[in-house]
């Protein structure tokens, strides 16, 4: 069954078809266009056999219970035959509807639950407040008053204010009752499931999904497909690696995190991009820039749009994995000040005139 709407949750007009779609036998993908911020993909893996569909896995779940619950509702299979949960890793968007699994096995990778309980979904309601309060008050300051620093914290309620378009109030934090270090395989009704461990990357507990007998990889948020990435924990030469474990599994489809489903040419292309930020960033880290700088210098640069890295949704993502990647090449320790700089760098420069027209 397929959920057909013109419109995203962010209120963007849809590039693809969102919803449940069969991606090979007894394999499913939950898609919400257009993958951008909590615009995030599940998937389901019945049991294979003669007639067997008494037992499914389900991989991951959405960014608040109302959306799993929908997520659910219109599943291929009954979600009572959902006998194994997956998380691909801690970020709320991937879990945290965990609480209608609650009960069943929910597995993820050692690092995810880590990540799950750092962060309290209460805290993200009430910023999401402050965001819908604040942002318009900011917006209207017309430009021509000149005061320095509002158009990046406009944007910053601006990104505050899309995080309230869900509702994370009743979000109750359900972890995984189980954990693995490297790989693990499953038999879900008598079909083998294969789960590696990739990360840190994307965050400290990323793994990957394959399922061999189709030739499918689910790939969590490893995989950004016409969305840039956003790296909150790295290093990115190990999102590298993970993208070269996807690409060595020569699936058929790749399931990414967010955005529409696809062949590898997509874990080629997000490769690319790793490449380049890892270059181009090192070169400018150097030569003494600021990430917020050297960020800017490379999304508004002639190689970022030559190689169609302008065209995925929210360039400005780059000043997040730029921080990271400047304090590891700093030989800074992960602080808790991080994601909060990154996210202000994000702003920063979402707020710049060119990246606001690209996205
Ligand atoms: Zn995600």
């Amino acid at each position: 069954m397929t959920s057909s709407t013109s419109r995203t949750l962010l209120g963007d007009r849809a590039e693809y078809q969102g919803g449940w779609r069969e991606v090979a036998e007894g394999t499913w993908a939950w898609l919400q266009p257009n993958g951008r911020l909590g615009e995030s993909n599940a998937g389901l893996v019945c049991g294979g056999g003669a007639g067997n569909r008494g037992e499914a896995l389900l991989i991951d779940t959405l960014w608040d219970p109302a959306l799993t619950a929908r997520m659910l509702a219109t599943a291929p299979v009954p979600a009572e035959t959902i006998s194994v949960v997956v998380n691909t890793h801690g970020d709320g968007d991937h879990c945290w509807g965990n609480q209608l699994v609650a009960g069943k096995r929910i597995i993820a990778a050692e690092g995810a639950a880590d990540d799950m309980a750092e962060f309290d979904p209460r805290a993200l309601a009430a910023l999401g407040r402050v965001g819908s309060f604040a942002a318009p008050l900011l917006e209207r300051i017309p430009p021509r008053a000149r005061i320095p620093g509002v158009k990046p914290a406009a944007a910053f309620m601006g990104f505050l204010r899309d995080t309230g378009r869900y509702s994370f109030r009743g979000v109750r934090l359900t972890l995984p009752t189980e954990s693995f270090a490297d790989s693990l395989s499953l038999d879900v009704g008598g079909r083998r499931v294969e789960l590696v461990k990739v990360g840190p990357a994307h965050t400290r507990g990323d793994l990957l999904v394959h399922v061999p007998d189709v030739g499918v990889v689910f790939a969590g948020d490893i995989l950004f497909s016409g969305v840039t990435p956003i790296m909150w924990a790295g290093p990115a030469e190990n999102w590298i690696a993970a993208l070269d474990r996807v690409l060595a599994f020569e699936p058929k489809t790749v399931v990414p995190g967010h955005g529409p489903v696809g062949e590898a040419g997509a874990a080629t292309a997000l490769r690319a991009y790793w490449e380049f930020v890892l270059r181009e960033g090192a070169d400018r880290h150097r030569a003494g820039q600021s990430a917020l700088a050297a960020a800017e210098a490379m999304v508004n640069g002639d190689e970022f749009a030559e190689r169609g890295f302008r065209e995925w949704h929210d360039a400005e993502r780059l000043g997040v994995s730029l921080t990271v990647l400047f304090d590891k090449l700093s030989g800074r320790k992960s602080s808790a000040t991080l994601r909060a700089r990154g996210l202000m760098a994000m702003a920063r420069l979402a707020s710049t005139s060119t990246v606001a027209d690209a996205c």
